[in-house]
C-alpha cells in the first residue's frame, strides 16, 4: 500500500456541496475583488483567532512583506529570524533592503532560540521573526521579553501553525504583527495562492490595507504612499470560508494521529530511535508536518520512498548557506543545531484523514530501514 504525504482529495469530497454552494455564489454576484466574501472571511478568521482584526493578502510571502514594510524596515535594518524555515520568512527582509540575521535553533523543539536572539541584538535591530516551525509554537513569552527587552517588533511568522495556541492564545496574535498563508497545502489552504496579516498595533492596521491596494488614501485614486498590489481573490475567500469551521476539528485529528504514530513506534521499540519535536507544556501544536529526526536520515528516506510511503526533507538546506545569503558571511558551521537538523529532518505523511492503516504501513517501513 503506498501513502502520500498529503491527500487533499478526502477533504474536497467531504466538503464538495459547499464548495460549489459558495463558487456559484461569487461567480453569480460577479464580484471577484475584495466586495462580502472578504469582508466576511475576513471577520470570521479574526473571531476564530481572537484577533482584533484580519487583513488578508495574496500569499504568506506578501503577509511578511506588508508587516514588514508597515514598520518602515528597510536597508540598514536588520532582522533576527530563523535559517531553519521556508525561505520566505528571510526572502521578504532582503526584498526590502534590510539584513537577516540568521540564529541557530533549539534542537528539541526545532524552533528560534530566545538566548540566541538575545545574544544577536545589535543597535541596527528593528525586528525578530519567530517562526512556529511545523506548527508547534515558539517560545513567545521569551521572545516577546527578548523584543520589550530590546525595544523591538515581533512579527510571527505563523504560515504553518494556524490553529496552534500559547497559553491558550492562538500564534500570529501575540505579536506585533502574525503572518498567514493558504498556500494549498497549509492546514487552512486555498485553491491558489492567499495570506493574512493580523496586528495588534492599532497605528498600523490602516497602513497594511493602504500598502495591499497602492497606497490609496484617503480614497481610490488619491496615494499617501507608495504600495503594492496584494489581495486574497473573493472566489479564494468563499472557498476558506467553507473550511474554517473544520480548522479546529482538523487541527485535533492531526494530532491524533502523532500520538498514533508515536504509540506504534513504541510499540515497535523505535521511540528512541524517531525523535519528534518536543512539545512544550505551554503549546498546542496543529502539526502541518510531521518532522522527526532520524540517523542515516537519507539512507530511511530511500527506503520509505522504495516503499511507495510519501516523505520529504524539510529543510534540505539552512537559509544562512543559501547561495543568496552568502555575503551575509554566515558559513557552514555558524549554525550547529540547524544544520544538524537539515541533515537528520525527516517528514512522515500527515493529513486529517490518514488512517490506522496508512499509520501502519508508514511505521512499517520505518522499522525495515531502522531495526
Ligand atoms: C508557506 C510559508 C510561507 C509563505 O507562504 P506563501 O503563501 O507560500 O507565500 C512563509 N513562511 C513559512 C514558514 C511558510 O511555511
Amino acid at each position: 500500500m503506498s501513502v502520500p504525504l498529503l491527500d487533499l482529495k478526502p477533504q474536497y469530497a467531504a466538503l464538495q456541496a459547499g464548495f460549489d454552494a459558495a463558487i456559484a455564489r461569487v461567480v453569480g454576484s460577479q464580484h471577484f475583488i475584495m466586495g462580502p466574501e472578504v469582508n466576511a472571511f475576513e471577520a470570521e478568521v479574526a473571531s476564530f483567532l481572537g484577533a482584533s482584526s484580519a487583513v488578508t493578502c495574496a500569499s504568506g510571502s506578501d503577509a511578511l512583506l506588508l508587516a514588514l514594510w508597515a514598520l518602515d524596515i528597510g536597508p540598514g535594518d536588520e532582522v533576527i529570524t530563523t535559517a531553519f524555515t521556508f525561505f520566505a520568512t528571510a526572502g521578504a527582509v532582503s526584498r526590502l533592503g534590510a539584513t537577516p540575521v540568521f540564529v541557530d535553533i533549539d534542537p528539541a523543539t526545532l524552533n528560534i532560540d530566545p538566548v540566541a536572539i538575545d545574544a544577536a541584538v545589535t543597535a541596527r535591530t528593528k525586528a525578530i521573526i519567530p517562526v512556529h516551525i511545523f506548527g508547534l509554537p515558539a517560545d513567545m513569552d521569551a521572545i516577546s521579553a527578548v523584543g520589550r527587552k530590546h525595544g523591538l517588533a515581533v512579527i510571527e511568522d505563523a504560515a504553518q501553525s494556524i490553529g496552534a495556541t500559547w497559553r491558550g492564545q492562538q500564534t500570529g496574535t501575540m505579536g506585533d504583527f502574525g503572518c498567514f498563508s493558504f498556500f494549498p497545502s497549509k492546514n487552512l489552504g486555498c485553491w491558489g495562492d492567499g495570506g493574512l496579516v493580523t496586528t495588534m498595533r492599532d497605528d498600523l492596521r490602516e497602513v497594511v490595507k493602504q500598502l495591499r491596494v497602492h497606497g490609496n488614501y484617503p480614497k481610490k485614486y488619491f496615494h499617501k504612499r507608495v504600495g503594492m498590489n496584494s489581495r486574497l481573490d473573493a472566489l479564494q475567500a468563499a472557498i476558506l470560508r467553507v473550511k474554517l469551521p473544520h480548522l479546529a476539528a482538523w487541527g485535533e485529528a492531526r494530532r491524533e494521529r502523532v500520538i498514533g504514530y508515536k504509540a506504534r513506534l513504541a510499540d515497535r521499540g523505535l521511540a528512541e530511535q524517531v525523535v519528534f519535536q518536543s512539545v512544550p507544556e505551554q503549546a498546542v501544536p496543529v502539526y502541518h508536518q510531521v518532522v522527526v529526526r532520524i540517523a542515516e536520515r537519507d539512507r530511511v528516506m530511500a527506503h520509505l520512498q522504495a516503499r511507495g510511503i510519501g516523505c520529504a526533507i524539510y529543510y534540505p538546506r539552512p537559509l544562512h548557506l543559501q547561495e543568496c545569503f552568502a555575503d551575509l558571511g554566515q558559513t557552514e558551521g555558524s549554525l550547529p543545531h540547524t544544520e544538524q537538523a537539515c541533515r537528520e529532518a525527516l517528514a512522515l505523511p500527515i493529513f486529517p484523514e490518514l488512517s490506522a492503516d496508512q499509520q501502519d504501513e508508514v511505521v512499517g517501513a520505518l522499522a525495515e530501514a531502522i531495526q
